[in-house]
């Protein structure tokens, strides 16, 4: 079926012709009619990792194949979203290992991007917790990996983008919790300083995340609030959540009807800062249990949030710089805020270590912004971009619709090893992405 298709930033958006499956033999054959196409989960990645002439789509596919709920060993088809097997996990008293900000994704598209948490610091990424996966290659073979078997393959998919295969099938672990609730602490920072040793002395927090106020310049630039969390135990709830301790969150959301002008998100968002910033009698601390619902999702809140950057659309920048560039984080604020380009909230979060191939994460502090699309802002993308680069940094190829191919080249030292495994897997570069050709992951230089 032909349509137009465009991931969560809404930019960039084109036609493709999607087909879709739902049994696993009914894949092969279609992996092996088309002339070429990229595997597509939900299209929550923000550029256009999933955009494509043609696309299989993987979300009809999406049964549990089992679950034991002794040892948190699941196993499930690629296309059931994260959303799908919390409501069956939490009430047996386990959660995802590794979860980003919506839940609202595929596990296969998670393995394509290997996703981080606000955890990645203690827990790692998804792909630490992968089992085995079964990956259906450009040539229709089926092919199961890990760790041990085929280990190329596994290695390159995690985080390859779709480029080496569809994940059709994933076995991984869970974690054990005790509750569906989240022991949470809000922490303000009246400036980065502040925040950067805030992160150090709470760094035995499994979840950490801060909200930084870009608006803020001179002795409040970096003015944010840390949020910190762990997983609340039976004895820290009240009475009567007691009662039901791995209840389920109540789904209550609310829709953005409409595409609006970009500012309107702005202001929203500069409000809900406020709200929290200011709220609650000035607190400098805050400790309380809520749901993880708020805690890990609380953009899932407002359905289609995405159209309050209006109809051009947004692009999410979201870059790793090492622990020791802290110069660069300031510089690289500094340098978005005098613009004005970009919305009024950025989002940092620490990696621990970790030494992928292809996957994002390295050791250090990432940030994510949004900017809507506008006159000027792709040179200025490219300004950042080289002071990403001059701190030895990189950008996250799960948000991007616009870097160059030297950028990605600069910021991934194993990135010719990535190409070989594409090649290896994929030898006509049949699976191919709009980001791949752009890349050259799939075309010659
Ligand atoms: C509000 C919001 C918050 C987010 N927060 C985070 C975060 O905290 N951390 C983080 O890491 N990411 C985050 N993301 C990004 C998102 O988690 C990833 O982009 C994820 O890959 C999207 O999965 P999807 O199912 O929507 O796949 P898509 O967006 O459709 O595809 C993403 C990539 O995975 C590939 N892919 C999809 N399915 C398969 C498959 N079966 N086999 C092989 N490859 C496949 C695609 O080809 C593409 O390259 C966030 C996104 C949103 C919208």
């Amino acid at each position: 079926m032909k349509k137009q298709i465009a991931n969560w930033g809404n930019y960039p958006v084109m036609e493709s012709e999607e087909e879709s499956f739902v049994f696993a033999d009914q894949l092969a054959e279609l992996v092996k009619k088309e002339q070429s196409f990229i595997p597509r989960g939900n299209g929550r990645c923000y550029g256009d990792a999933s955009l494509s002439e043609r696309t299989i789509s993987t979300l009809k596919f999406d049964k549990i194949l089992s679950f034991n709920t002794n040892t948190g060993v699941f196993e499930c088809q690629s296309g059931i979203t994260l959303d799908q097997i919390l409501i069956v996990i939490v009430p047996q008293g386990w959660f995802l290992p590794v979860t980003p900000g919506t839940k609202f994704i595929t596990i296969g598209g998670a393995l394509g991007s290997d996703v981080h948490g606000k955890n990645h610091h203690v827990d790692g990424s998804i792909s630490s917790h992968i089992i085995e996966m079964e990956v259906v290659l450009a040539s229709g073979e089926i092919i199961v990996c890990s760790l041990d078997s085929y280990p190329d393959l596994f290695e390159a998919t995690l985080g390859g983008m779709g480029l080496t295969g569809i994940i059709s099938r994933v076995k991984f672990r869970l974690k054990k919790i005790e509750t569906s609730y989240i022991r949470q602490k809000q922490i303000k920072a009246e400036n980065l300083q502040e925040l950067i040793g805030l992160f150090d002395e709470y760094n035995k927090y499994t979840y950490s995340v801060a909200w930084i106020d870009c608006l803020k310049k001179g002795e409040h630039f970096g003015r944010s609030i840390l949020m910190l969390g762990e997983h609340a135990l039976i004895a820290e709830l009240d009475e009567e959540k007691k009662k039901d301790p791995l209840k389920l969150p109540a789904n209550k959301q609310i829709a953005f009807p409409f595409n609006l002008p970009s500012w309107v998100l702005n202001k929203f968002t500069v409000k809900v800062f406020n709200f929290l910033y200011y709220g609650k009698n000035f607190k400098k601390e805050i400790n309380n249990i809520v749901s993880y619902e708020p805690f890990f999702y609380p953009l899932d809140k407002v359905l289609h949030w995405n159209r309050g950057y209006g109809k051009n659309g947004f692009i999410q920048y979201q870059f790793v710089l090492p622990l020791d560039a802290k110069q660069g984080l300031i510089e690289i604020l500094q340098r978005i805020s005098s613009e004005g380009l970009g919305s009024f909230l950025a989002v940092l979060k620490v990696f621990g270590k970790q030494e992928s191939m292809i996957s994002f994460p390295k050791e250090g502090y990432t940030l994510a912004l949004d900017f809507p699309v506008r006159k000027g802002l792709m040179p200025f993308l490219d300004e950042l971009d080289a002071l990403v680069l001059k701190y030895k940094g990189r950008l996250y190829m799960s948000k991007d619709a616009r870097m160059k191919p030297e950028v990605l080249k600069a910021g991934y030292p194993e990135l010719e090893k990535f190409k070989s495994i594409i090649k290896k897997y994929n030898p006509d570069g049949k699976i191919r992405s709009v980001q791949s050709d752009r890349l050259h992951l799939t075309t010659p230089e």
